[in-house]
């Protein structure tokens, strides 16, 4: 049964939950049985249940383990009174019960993601927590009680008192501490501190638990030959790979202080007769941990520099290559820009070449089709110019021709209008939306302005270098052929010469506007 509270995922990994949670439950068991020496009150039914409303169903083998953990050090702290089997029996039964009580308390009251939502919704605490820690103590009873009843283990008081107590003391134990370790979790503040971290935590109750064992009264449940005060160089190697300095330093003195204490009040493995060759042996462990810790941490410091540094080298390294890069393709798109513009332009003249006249008035055809205005085409041929070369040479013939490709491009006045080289001593130029008398001026304009350049020719007639113009416009029909205009200008060009060349002949049957 859900309660319809938001549910957002933990962002946690699941394996540092499991650890936290396995800690935290096994750290709290171990201080009330051991330190306070009462079970009267079971916090670590709290744990379990906040885990599970903090974490879900997943935590489950986090409480099933710690709790498995806190019945085997409490049976082997009773030194040995059951069989193996009965042993066995009340682990299972116990460590089965705690976990199932905390699930079903889950399923009763649904997973809780905000404090407001839930501890301070009256109806929820009513009728969903209280009951549900009710259940939670009422399960794990049966079961702890239920294995004795049932391998019929005497219990100290009747089962039934044994079954009341044990239900109140867990339920008193998730009363108080669920919330107190639910309002922690689900404070942003603490969830961004947990992000951050990480293995922290989990170092830090590894290294209380170590202590407890080596350093303090739980050594006498450690097996012959475990007493190793080596062992406490795990977590400490662990926080100086993971951790930053300060807190590596912190976690040293911390260790320094429990084994410090542990050993001064008669516990660890440096215990001897005389009190001067403990406190050696304790120095001397300690000192060698401080210089093994401070070696590592320098070492890795080190590496971080060197890799800070390798990657700021890398990132300007990348900078330098892209903005080579970045280079390379602005030249390369500014070649592609001028073989374009090459394989459209004329050498001689820079005007617009054969390829770029047939594209160009192809596509001015269509649109003067699909408009139906007119489309005008000026031919001009230069007289005589076979001549001319073989008088002049053929160098001469080219400035000659070059003067023809300036004055056309003048004669190009609109952005529409297209200057072109038709081929030799032939050139275009094609007019969109121009009328008739509006051509036969632009043509005149031009032949009189290259004859006024005066340029002698010897061989010629007319005694000077002149163009031949034929001029056509039409609108285009949707039967006709772009060819149709070319003709045209063709045939009125052929005109212009046949009638004494240096003149200007606009093709007779051409529509008028
Ligand atoms: P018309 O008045 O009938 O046009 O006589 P034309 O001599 O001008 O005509 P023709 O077609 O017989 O000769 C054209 C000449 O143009 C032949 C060729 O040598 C010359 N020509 C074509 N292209 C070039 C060029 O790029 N440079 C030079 N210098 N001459 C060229
Ligand atoms: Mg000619
Ligand atoms: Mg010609």
């Amino acid at each position: 049964m859900r309660t319809g509270l938001l549910e957002k995922p933990q962002r946690q990994p699941l394996s540092v939950l499991l650890i936290l949670m396995f800690s935290l439950y096994l750290g709290l068991a171990l201080i009330t049985m051991f330190v306070f020496e009462t079970i009267t009150v079971w916090p670590s039914t709290g744990v379990a249940l906040a885990a599970f409303l903090f974490c879900g169903w997943r935590i489950w083998p986090a409480i099933f383990a710690a709790s498995l953990a806190v019945i085997l050090i409490y049976i082997a702290s009773l030194g040995q009174p059951f069989s193996l089997a009965e042993s066995l029996s009340i682990l299972l039964a116990t460590a089965s019960g705690n976990t199932l009580s905390a699930m079903v308390a889950l399923y009763f009251c649904g997973r809780v993601t905000s404090l407001q939502l839930s501890f301070g919704d009256l109806q929820w605490v009513l009728k969903r927590f209280l009951p549900a820690t009710a259940i939670c103590g009422g399960i794990a009873s049966i079961f702890g009680i239920g294995v004795y009843w049932i391998l019929d283990i005497p219990w100290v008081e009747h089962y039934v008192t044994g079954v009341a107590n044990w239900s109140v003391s867990n339920m008193v134990g998730a009363l108080i501490v669920t919330p107190l370790l639910l309002s922690y979790w689900l404070k942003p503040g603490w969830r961004r501190m947990l992000n951050k971290v990480r293995w922290k935590y989990p170092a830090l109750l590894s290294l209380l638990l170590l202590a407890f064992f080596l350093f303090g009264p739980g050594q006498i449940w450690l097996p012959p030959g475990f007493l190793q005060p080596a062992l406490l160089l795990i977590p400490l190697l662990f926080v100086a790979l993971t951790a930053n300095q300060t807190f590596t330093f912190i976690f040293q003195a911390l260790t320094f202080l429990l084994v410090w204490v542990g050993t001064t009040m008669g516990y660890g493995p440096f215990i001897t007769d005389n009190p001067a060759v403990t406190a050696t042996a304790m120095q001397l462990f300690c000192g060698f941990l401080a210089a093994v810790i401070l070696i590592i941490q320098a070492l890795l410091c080190e590496q971080r520099r060197l890799r800070k540094l390798w990657s700021s080298e890398l990132l300007s390294n990348n900078r330098k290559l892209e903005q080579r890069v970045q280079e390379r393709t602005q030249q390369l798109s500014e070649a592609n820009r001028q073989l374009e513009q090459l394989s459209v332009t004329d050498g001689l003249t820079q005007l617009a070449n054969r390829r770029r006249f047939d594209e160009y008035l192809q596509a001015e055809w269509q649109r003067a089709s699909r408009l139906q205005q007119p489309l005008g085409l000026i031919m001009l041929d230069v007289d005589w110019f076979k001549n001319y070369n073989d008088c002049y040479g053929h160098l001469q013939g080219d400035e000659a021709l070059r003067q023809v490709g300036k004055i056309l491009q003048l004669g190009a006045r609109r952005t529409t209008d297209l200057a072109a080289r038709y081929g030799g001593e032939e050139f275009a130029l094609v007019v969109p939306q121009a009328d008739k008398n509006y051509l036969k001026q632009q043509a005149d304009m031009l032949r009189m302005a290259f004859a006024s350049l005066n340029i002698a020719h010897q061989t010629s007639p007319l005694g000077r270098l002149t163009v031949s113009i034929g001029v056509a416009v039409l609108v285009p029909q949707p039967h006709e052929k772009m060819n149709l205009l070319i003709e045209k200008a063709d045939q009125a060009l052929y005109q212009a010469k046949d009638d004494g060349r240096n003149r200007v002949v606009v093709a007779n049957d051409a529509p008028l506007q």
